[in-house]
């Protein structure tokens, strides 16, 4: 048996005459940027997720970099989030003209740990007047604080809005592997993960759980005038053709052909992260003596599974072995972000972030999408485990 990593194939066979409809009707039309088409696709994203305004982007990269300049980051600011992510977490923040700050992971959720943006805060930080908190030690605004909801778990907002709150700092969220996951608040309050900081920022590359069929990406905000700074940004600086406002302007466009397959996509998503969630629920079944090892799922929210990611001893050795057996598996990611050479200059060396870089030297992705059945996850389960005893 073959078991892909992920199947965009099995996705389009599903809706594939939808598809085809749609791309010929764009071709007709050949209105390719923006338009009515994006526009459509704008509000029917903001609508599944309860929140005022969506404006798509040409990626998650982007929509990260606009996302943090409409929320008042400023080049020589600071922003605080994670080394366990996506390199383009933080590319966003230095496309800003800002410089990361990082906090440890929280090893069961493996996102940012509240606790240690506490203790970030309030050993280095001053409440600012306005914007942002004051880096004591250089005098820097801290701007933004930049929460990666991985792997399709929410990171713990109530804490981090609260912190954020305190020190007058704003909230980014970083969603481009959480389309549709919920996080609860204490009070029972339930929201989708994008709309709970101040600006969420959404990648659509086609792996992920609502993928188009090349870049794009999304900025959603409840606040208009945030949303008018997502759209100027994202077209030169444009408040109206050839009236530049903004010297931060750059092409970040969503394009029509993108925007219908988003909207068709977009109708199965509930239904497709249903599907993955099933998937991880027999992978849980099958594997149930792997114990810590599994992903956990923390309480306060609804986990959508864009990764399956377990920890294991020996990772190389047995990715080879999966490999072998004709299982796709991935690495996500296996460098904590403050090891990287692109980052030496910042000059952090291992044992900065303990909890991270362990689950950067153990963490294996197993396939995950809509489309695995009952009988793939029992292959995969069953080679894991067979090369998992071989090793002990
Ligand atoms: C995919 C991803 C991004 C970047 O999105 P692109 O559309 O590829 O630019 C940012 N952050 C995380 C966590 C991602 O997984």
């Amino acid at each position: 048996m073959r078991v892909a990593f992920v199947d965009l194939r099995a996705q389009h066979d599903e809706i594939r005459a939808d598809l085809d409809a749609a791309i010929k009707a764009v071709l007709d039309e050949s209105a390719f940027i923006g338009g009515r088409r994006v526009a459509t696709f704008e509000q029917n994203f903001a609508k599944f997720l309860g929140v005022s305004h969506a404006a798509g982007v040409g990626s998650g990269t982007d929509a990260l970099r606009i996302g943090l300049q409409a929320a008042g980051v400023r080049p020589g600011d600071f922003v605080i989030t994670v080394p366990h992510t996506f390199i383009a977490t933080v590319e966003g923040i230095t496309q800003a003209g800002a410089t990361p700050l990082f906090v440890d992971i929280h090893p069961q959720s493996y996102n940012m740990d509240p606790a240690a943006l506490a203790r970030l805060l309030e050993s280095s930080c001053t409440p600012g007047s306005g914007r942002g908190a004051i880096h004591r030690e250089t005098g820097r605004t801290v701007a933004a604080v930049l929460p990666v909801h991985l792997y399709g778990q929410p990171a713990d907002m109530a804490p981090i809005l609260d912190l954020a709150r305190r020190f007058g700092v704003a909230v980014v969220e970083d969603v481009a592997q959480a389309h549709g996951a919920t996080y609860r608040f204490p009070d029972g309050t339930v929201r989708s993960c994008g709309t709970m900081g101040d600006v969420g920022c959404f990648s659509f590359y086609p792996g992920k759980n609502l993928g188009a069929i090349g870049e794009a990406g999304a900025v959603v905000t409840f606040d208009a005038e945030r949303d008018r700074v997502n759209r100027v940004l994202r077209d030169h600086g444009q408040s109206q053709r050839y009236v530049h406002v903004s010297p931060d302007g750059s092409n970040a466009r969503l394009d029509a052909l993108q925007a219908v397959v988003l909207t068709l996509k977009l109708a199965r998503l509930k239904e497709w992260n249903e599907r993955r969630r099933q998937a991880a629920a027999w992978y849980r079944e099958d594997l149930a003596d792997l114990g810590e090892l599994l992903p956990a799922e923390m309480s306060y929210g609804t986990h959508v599974y864009h990764l399956f990611v377990v920890q294991v001893p020996e990772r190389e050795r047995l990715q080879a072995a999966l490999d072998q057996a004709g299982i796709g598996t991935g690495l996500h990611y296996p460098i904590a972000l403050h090891l990287q050479e692109a980052y030496r200059s910042m000059g952090l060396a291992r044992g900065a972030f303990p909890v991270a870089e362990s689950v950067a030297s153990r963490v294996l992705s197993l396939p995950m999408h809509p489309h695995l059945t009952r009988e793939h996850v029992r292959y995969v389960a069953e080679t894991l485990r067979t090369h998992l005893t071989r090793s002990q």
